[in-house]
């Protein structure tokens, strides 16, 4: 029998990026023994690489800036799709919580009066992103660890030990969740460095394990990024909702080779970058749609003024949600239009001096310098779209971020909900604070309301023990590589179920993928369990493979083009579809990692209130919702 590792807590936080520290700490503060697990190294995640900085409606650049505001163009980059309360709560409690974060120590870019400062970025009114420089995120990752650190010293004094109530295990993976009957109780998994097995008995789990974008070929996304919570989630019975919507952002770099993919932030843009064609044309001009017309400028003159003069001036077109550069760009290409690489320029050079470029985005002055020998103070980028976000994820609770399985919570990248079919710049660093506080809050009371924990099931941890172990025993058939296996789901992905979607291409990769899953429980790799990637990859492409299916399926049946969903066959927005979630599950409710398969089904989205609805012009409303609806929320408003 193998030698397994027995940990016990109350609050299991699962990802350490900013959903799961924040969560951590709520949980550690409402006094409850707290392990924050990580797959990387402890403060490697992507909140890391955020650049452009955190929405939230301060109001200090721009006094006119409130929730409501926020809430509207949340709502509208969300193409309605949202959970409304999950994005009135964000756009609530978004200020609280980036102020909270300089209480913890941060230090956000100031305003000539000293207030914190905040940046234009796409499908927000007013400048909305508090930031530092273009390294935002680095900046809330490390106070937010600071304030671990603060708490751990805390217990240090009180109780002798730093570890007493807030322990981290970094480079450990969880593989699979216990439970006890529909209750969570605890998760298994293993540490990177030596294979040891891990079994951690814990009431309240958090999922906070990110995205998804190591599917996709060209993705801005690190190695970790498998869809491992989402995976985790299903397997126990939870549901994952509207997996078809992700976002590609619109500018990844293409050049060179090995780089691409890799995030050029949209603060470019923010900050006065404009997109041209291989022609010199600004051909964003060309593509703003009509639902978007209204709050867009016409002219080259009228958006550059928008810059000065926000009051007088539409913005310009460079800064339609992304969703819609992602296309635009995408389309140029598509027309020849394209550079010698395949993407289009990004120009900043001709329209602010080095100065202000290397002051506003040092690191994309770093990053193009030091991968692509390119100055961006004197030439333009080469830029393209790259699979960035997952707006579908697991289907929580607004109010207490609670997924269908009793004691299992789901915060940030990983959950569904609060971005509908498209996301914003900014809203996942606020997303992640607001939602991973409640997400701790709410783990440490159901622990306090418990009469009797749950029990970890030996049987449980067996069959865990075997499905990781796995990959390293023999086989009987034509053993196989997952890095091959990888690289044939990345391209599957990236060219039948990617920015562009046809029904028979996606018919295609569903069969496709089915294909997969029995030579993914053929894999193999030679090597012991000291930190042997083969064998992290080989239980990584399970999760993938589960969460590829969500997508690929999910996308097949939504029969319209929205957000992050865009279908060749069916161009446009259907107002029907807005009323409909596509929630994916699991047969079974402990499915076993080599089992792929899932079955959707649809869902009515909830009902937005009229005292909500109210925000919007009727003329605005008119563009999302059915006769229906409209009929009976503009009466109830009435
Ligand atoms: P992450 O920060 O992704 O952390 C996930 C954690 O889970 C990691 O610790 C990982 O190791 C761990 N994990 C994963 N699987 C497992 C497992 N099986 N077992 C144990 N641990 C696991 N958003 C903005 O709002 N503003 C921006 O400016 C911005 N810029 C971005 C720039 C880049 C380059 C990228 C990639 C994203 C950007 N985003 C931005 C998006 C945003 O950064 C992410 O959506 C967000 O950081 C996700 O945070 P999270 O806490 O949900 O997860």
């Amino acid at each position: 029998t193998e030698e397994i590792t027995r940990l016990s807590c109350d609050v299991l936080v699962i990802g350490a990026g900013g959903a799961g520290l924040r969560a951590a700490i709520e949980a550690r503060l409402a006094g409850k023994k707290t392990i924050v697990i990580s797959k990387s190294l402890f403060g490697k995640a992507h909140t890391v690489m955020a650049e452009g900085g955190a929405a939230a409606a301060l109001g200090n650049v721009n006094s006119r800036d409130s929730w409501k505001v926020h809430f509207r163009d949340t709502m509208r980059g969300g193409k309605f799709m949202n959970n409304y309360r999950m994005a009135q709560l964000h756009a609530q409690e978004a200020a609280q919580r980036v102020w909270e974060l300089e209480t913890y120590g941060a230090l956000f870019d100031r305003t000539a009066d000293g207030k914190i400062s905040q940046r234009n970025f796409g499908g927000h009114e007013y400048p909305r992103l508090a930031h530092v420089g273009d390294r935002t995120g680095l900046e809330m990752i490390r106070t937010l660890q600071q304030k671990i650190v603060s708490l751990q010293q805390e217990d240090q004094r009180e109780h002798g030990d730093y570890d007493a109530r807030l322990r981290i295990l970094d480079e450990t993976t969880i593989t699979r969740l216990l439970k006890d009957g529909n209750r969570v109780s605890g998760a298994f998994g293993y540490k990177r460095s030596n294979g040891e097995l891990l079994a951690i008995e814990a009431p309240a789990v958090v999922l906070a394990t990110g995205g998804i974008g190591k599917s996709f070929k060209v993705t801005s996304n690190s190695w970790e990024y498998t869809g491992d919570g989402h995976a985790l989630a299903l397997r126990a019975g939870a549901t994952l909702l509207n997996m078809e919507f992700i976002q590609f952002h619109p500018t990844g770099m293409v050049w060179p080779p090995s780089v691409r993919g890799i995030l050029v932030t949209e603060s470019v843009r923010g900050d006065g970058g404009v997109l041209r064609n291989s022609e010199g044309d600004r051909f964003m001009f060309n593509y703003i749609p009509d639902v978007f017309r209204a709050q867009y400028a016409e002219t080259e003159d009228e958006g550059d003024r928008w810059y000065t003069d926000p009051d007088n001036n539409r913005r310009p077109p460079e800064l339609l949600p992304r969703d819609e550069v992602a296309r635009a760009i995408n389309a140029e290409v598509k027309a020849g239009r394209g550079t010698e690489h395949g993407g289009v320029f990004l120009d900043i050079a001709s329209r602010r001096d080095a100065d202000y470029i290397t002051k506003q985005l040092p690191s994309m002055y770093h990053q193009f310098k030091e991968l692509a020998d390119v100055d961006i103070t004197a030439e333009a980028m080469e830029v393209g779209p790259t699979c960035h976000y997952i707006m579908g994820g697991i289907e929580v609770a607004a109010e207490d971020a609670q997924t269908k399985v009793t004691g299992l919570y789901a915060a940030g990248e990983v959950a569904g909900g609060m971005h509908g079919s498209n996301r914003l710049g900014g809203n996942s660093l606020s997303d992640l604070l607001v939602f991973g506080k409640r997400a701790g809050e709410h783990a440490a009371a159901y622990v306090d309301g418990l009469e009797e924990r749950p029990k970890l099931a030996e049987s449980q941890i067996e069959v865990a023990t075997s499905e990781a172990l796995r990959p390293l025993q023999p086989t009987s058939g034509k053993a196989e590589n997952p890095f091959g296996l990888q690289s044939e789901m990345q391209d599957i992905n990236h060219s039948l179920v990617g920015i562009i979607r046809r029904a028979e291409e996606l018919e295609e990769a569903i069969d496709k993928l089915r294909g997969l899953a029995d030579r993914i429980n053929n894999v193999r790799v030679p090597g012991g369990r000291a930190y042997n990637p083969g064998w992290h990859l080989a239980l990584d492409l399970y999760n993938m493979l589960l969460v590829s299916n969500c997508t690929a399926l999910a996308a097949l049946e939504r029969s319209e083009s929205r957000g992050g969903h865009t279908r060749e066959d069916a161009p446009k927005m259907d107002a029907k579809w807005r009323k409909i979630n596509l929630v994916c599950a699991t047969a079974d409710k402990d499915t076993p990692i080599t089992d792929s398969r899932v079955s959707l089904k649809r869902q009515p989205v909830p009902t937005i209130p009229a005292e909500l609805l109210e925000l919007f012009e009727p003329d605005e409303l008119a563009k999302y919702l059915t006769e229906e609806e409209l009929h009976l929320g503009l009466a109830a408003a009435t």
